[in-house]
């Protein structure tokens, strides 16, 4: 029977059981239904985005905002002039965002969408390199060694942006207990050859804040002593919609300042699906206009500072509905109900007195910790037990100085309640057992070690 009869089942299509065109395109049409099926079912073997505790990325929207997005999945972001609301749709965003970080004047802030903050963190190393440059060639002063003062735990696209574009980076180290990076660490290390320093909002590693008032604080000492004027870079990928709900005592952000640029993902806490970010300047002035590139290819005149060209504008109208749908209200209700989930978790998690927590979930909604007894099993083989019963828990050791650490970092979503808590408290107490007996046992030598 042929495979396009409307009797036949799509699981008796010839492809169920031979094998997908992987390496060529097939010669022939596949029915849209059985095209599908076939995507569909492989996709099942993958993990379970609802127990994916390693990632900071939303899952989940409205199914208002699916709709949304469904109907605008052809909308190309950067013909602006055609798809004029939705343009003037990403301004409004930015305006928004840009206000949430407390510009001082917002007819004078900037921003852009990226694709997430990984774009946003290139564009604005960008910026911060061209203008320290021409600064230093207005000045009569060589130009070609330029540095930027970070932690060593940085998230990867810094290591990339500086490789691409050249920049030295000076890394502080970390110690064992300490993750975050200090105002003194910062100042060390900058010269009149540094473009900027970044302070992390919420690490990578253990979900921690930099103390960002501190560092700026040291750098305006700095300028007001030596009359070297160094920027500050927040890279807020996951804080910029935790703290200004969940610690609003803490300043970090375009109050203070030497904060001349902030990047936001807007697919992390800003609960967006993947495919958004935002680069954000306090001033439109600080992006030097040698960057900002024209073309009259689309039909009008078209001025951009960007890496990429086309791109779906649909999450740029999913950020904007959850804005006007969520408001300060409920990102402050949802964010606060992950971190009660955090520190519920955490709690957990310290009565089985196994763990040292690192992050308790008392600023962010995450729990990281480390095993207190490592000479039987680890940090990775506790994971590998837990990944059997699906959950997607990250063990890593931290970077130097503290890389005797192994840590397990949870990061806790709005999709993560309570029950669900208390399934991965006793998951957790399980495999520590599975764990404890296998090891006790004469015959471990046969179990799942993987050192
Ligand atoms: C996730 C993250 C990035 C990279 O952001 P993407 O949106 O994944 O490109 C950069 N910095 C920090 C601190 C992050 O958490």
């Amino acid at each position: 029977m042929s495979s396009s009869s409307q009797s036949s089942s799509i699981y008796a299509n010839s492809y169920f059981e031979t094998e997908l065109p992987k390496t060529k395109l097939p010669e022939q049409s596949l029915d849209p239904k059985t095209a599908y099926r076939l995507i569909h079912d492989e996709l099942a073997t993958q993990g379970n985005p609802m127990l994916n505790m390693a990632s900071f990325v939303t899952t989940v929207m409205d199914e208002e905002c699916d709709r949304l997005i469904t109907e605008n999945l052809g909308v190309n972001y950067i013909d602006t002039e055609v798809y004029r609301a939705n343009s003037n749709i990403q301004a409004r965003c930015v305006d928004i965002l840009n206000d949430l970080c407390n510009a001082p004047d917002i007819n004078k802030s900037w921003g852009t969408e990226c694709v997430g903050s990984s774009e946003a963190v290139m564009l604005a190393m960008l910026a911060h390199k061209r203008a320290w440059q021409e600064k230093r060639k207005a000045e009569g002063k060589p130009f070609d060694n330029p540095n930027i003062v970070m932690g060593n735990d940085v998230h990867l696209v810094w290591n990339k942006g500086a490789i691409y574009f050249e920049i030295e980076q000076r890394l502080i180290p970390l110690c064992p207990n300490k993750y975050t990076i200090t105002a003194e660490e910062v100042v060390s290390r900058v010269d009149e050859n540094t473009i900027c320093v970044v302070g992390v909002l919420g690490t990578s590693y253990t979900f921690q804040y930099d103390p960002i008032e501190e560092i700026n604080n040291a750098l305006v000492d700095l300028k007001n002593k030596s009359g070297l004027d160094v920027p500050l870079h927040v890279d807020g990928a996951s804080g910029v919609f935790i703290a200004p709900f969940l610690n609003p005592e803490i300043q970090w952000d375009f109050r203070l300042e030497q904060v001349k640029t902030i990047n936001v993902s807007g697919h992390k806490y800003g609960l967006v699906y993947p495919g958004i970010g935002w680069a954000l300047w306090r001033d439109e002035r600080d992006i030097p206009k040698s960057l900002i590139t024209e073309t009259n290819v689309l039909g009008f005149l078209e001025k951009s500072f960007s890496l990429n060209f086309s791109r779906g504008g649909a999450m740029i109208l999913a950020q904007y509905y959850n804005f006007i749908r969520l408001g300060r209200d409920g990102y402050k209700q949802i964010q606060n109900t992950m971190r009660e989930n955090a520190r519920y978790l955490a709690s957990g998690i310290s009565q089985l007195e196994r763990f040292d927590l690192i992050n308790d979930g008392t600023y962010t909604p995450s729990c990281c910790m480390c095993l207190r007894d490592e000479s039987k099993f680890n940090a990775s083989d506790l994971v590998h037990v837990l990944a059997e019963k699906g959950w997607i828990i990250p063990a890593f050791s931290m970077p130097a100085n503290a890389q005797s650490v192994n840590a397990i970092r949870m990061n806790v979503k709005e999709t993560f309640s309570r029950d669900m808590a208390d399934i991965l408290i006793s998951d957790i107490k399980m495999s520590l057992d599975k764990l404890d007996s296998i090891y006790s046992s004469p015959y471990h030598k046969v179990g799942t070690h993987h050192h």
